[in-house]
């Protein structure tokens, strides 16, 4: 059947895009053709990743199918590259081969959400755990379970310490949940892990503003910190973080806490396609005018994380424009539909006007707070809400049907301590490390090869008469390639002198590049005989 009308393409499928591309096929059917691209098939319904992260919900109860939420719409899972706003065409890489593809529109809408960038802060980046998408919420799953599993059979009391610390960086609405989920996690998981004892568990949560939950009244971000306090989640308030290295953080006033474990949910960040548009934006965001038009152009409008949206005439200050929010987000998509339906019908758009209707957080446990209509919550009445507010909240009825039964399976079975999917870190990262962090040891597995970017470092081989030879590893030099291409296990031991940055290319990847290269092969086996000449085998 041909189709007709104006084509409105919908860049993004998370709460903006998805509930304007849902509002405009119910405003513009037979008038419209809406067309949707997002790089997963599926929705994520944010609020809840902590609860998967915790295992409360299972990965499955987050998602629903976009192409089941939107019948009518038409749906491209592919990823958006650039726009071409002369020629009105988006450019996407699509299908098996991503293959260069325009897609051609009247209308324009952009809602690619918010990215995260934690490049900001010395090795956050590479040692982080973000929490913003799926992927993220079960790595940070598995990446719990792994160090319970490890710190239950380590014989190093400062390796089990760093192990049983979890750090949460930021404490807004994602940070303070994810604490006190994991918390909820960890407590009902250690039954099965005899050899650590509950006081040996710290979750320490870094905020740098004054208190807890800002965009809730003070008052409530005081509950939630005396909760966290009571529930053995230590809060750190008035405090940033500095740097970061696989087996540890520094904060802001010097303090060197040894952790495994950093979560962070702050750095947010424009996605990199909208960063490099040539539209007006603001830190990233894109400014519209107050019908949620982009600056300057008629046919692009923008809504949701991406977008900086004025909520009055003249703003002067940051609560006049829209918060990056579900709530606003789904108005947003509302006032959108209507607005590009009245333009055309050679109408005008009208602006768009909402005042929050309030704010809800869980704290774990049982425990939430909230303000509703003006009205505060604390305690159980408070999570109870949030629990039913976000129920009613997600979208499709077969996903709120899951959730509510997993609910309330979570309330009477054991959580599931089974780690889904791998932990592995990825084969190639930067790594970060303080001076005097050992990197490896005599006797260990080799793990990978190390090229030093940043600082130095020593390695120390012993000798059979008790002696030892020492040499430094400087920017541009490597360690770690010996054991690689031979058999077993470390003959030396290297530690950091200086604070240092090194790329490890994992023992897979550095044999297989090894293997195919031959020059590489030569390189590394010349490099081996000139430098361990003297030095046992
Ligand atoms: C852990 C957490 C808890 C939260 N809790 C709450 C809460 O309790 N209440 C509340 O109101 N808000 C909450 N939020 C905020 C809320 O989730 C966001 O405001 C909302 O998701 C923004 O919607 P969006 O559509 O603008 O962006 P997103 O939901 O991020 O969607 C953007 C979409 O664009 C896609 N995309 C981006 N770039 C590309 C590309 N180049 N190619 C293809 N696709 C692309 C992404 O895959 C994604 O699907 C929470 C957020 C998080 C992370």
């Amino acid at each position: 059947m041909a189709e007709e009308g104006a084509r409105i393409l919908v860049l993004g499928g998370g709460f903006a895009g998805m509930f304007a591309a849902k509002e405009l096929h119910r405003r513009l059917r037979g008038r419209a053709v809406i067309e949707l691209i997002n790089e997963v098939n599926y929705f994520v319904f944010q609020p809840l990743l902590p609860e998967v992260a915790a295992g409360a919900i299972s990965i499955r109860d987050a998602v629903s199918p976009l192409r089941r939420l939107l019948p009518g719409v038409r749906m491209r899972q592919a990823q958006i590259y650039d726009i071409d706003l002369a020629r009105k065409v988006v450019v996407i890489f699509q299908g098996l081969q991503r293959r260069y593809t325009e897609v051609p529109y009247d209308h324009l809408v952009i809602a690619l959400g918010q990215g995260v960038d934690l490049s900001r802060f010395p090795g956050l980046a590479d040692h982080a755990l973000p929490m913003k998408t799926l992927s993220d919420a079960m790595a940070l799953r598995n990446h719990v379970i792994d160090k319970l599993e490890h710190a239950d059979i380590t014989s190093m009391a400062e390796v089990k310490r760093e192990l049983l610390t979890f750090t949460v960086i930021g404490g807004g609405f994602s940070g303070v949940e994810t604490a006190g989920e994991m918390k909820d996690m960890i407590d009902r998981a250690l039954e099965f892990y005899p050899n650590i004892a509950p006081a040996e568990v710290r979750i320490i949560v870094i905020e740098f503003a004054d208190r807890l939950l800002m965009e809730l009244p003070p008052s409530l971000g005081e509950y939630a910190r005396a909760f966290f306090e009571k529930r053995g989640i230590e809060v750190r308030l008035r405090t940033g973080i500095r740097e970061a290295t696989g087996t540890a953080i520094v904060t802001s006033d010097g303090e060197e806490i040894g952790t495994r474990t950093v979560v962070a949910t702050i750095g947010n960040a424009p996605t990199p396609m909208v960063a490099k548009l040539a539209l007006p934006n603001d830190r990233g965001r894109v400014r519209t005018d107050r019908c949620l038009r982009v600056e300057g152009q008629a046919e692009v409008w923008a809504l949701g994380d991406a977008a900086l949206i004025p909520l009055v005439d003249s703003p002067t200050a940051r609560e006049h424009y829209a918060p990056p929010t579900a709530q606003f987000a789904v108005r947003e998509a509302r006032r959108l539909a209507d607005n590009i339906g009245a333009v055309l019908d050679g109408k005008q758009p009208a602006p768009f006007v909402y005042t929050s209707k309030g704010a809800l957080a869980s704290l774990g446990g049982g425990r939430g707070v909230a303000e509703v209509f003006g009205v505060r919550l604390s305690g159980f009445p408070a999570w109870l809400l949030w629990r039913g507010y976000y129920l009613s909240f997600v979208p499709g009825f077969a996903a709120k049907v899951r959730i509510a039964v997993q609910w309330m399976l979570d309330l009477v079975l054991g959580r599931s301590t089974v780690q889904t999917g791998t932990s592995k870190a990825r084969a190639t990262r930067y790594v970060r490390y303080r001076a005097g962090d050992r990197v490896f040891e005599e006797g260990n597995r080799a793990d990978g090869f190390y090229a030093v970017v940043e600082g130095a470092f020593e390695l120390s081989i012993l000798d059979p008469a008790g002696g030892a030879t020492r040499r430094r590893i400087g920017p541009g030099g490597h360690f770690g390639e010996r054991v690689l291409l031979g058999e077993g296990l470390r003959t030396g031991t290297v530690r950091a002198i200086e604070d240092s940055v090194v790329l490890m290319v994992g023992a897979e990847d550095f044999q297989r590049l090894t293997g195919a290269l031959p020059p590489l092969r030569d390189y590394f086996d010349s490099y081996i005989t000139a430098t361990f000449r003297n030095e046992p085998p």
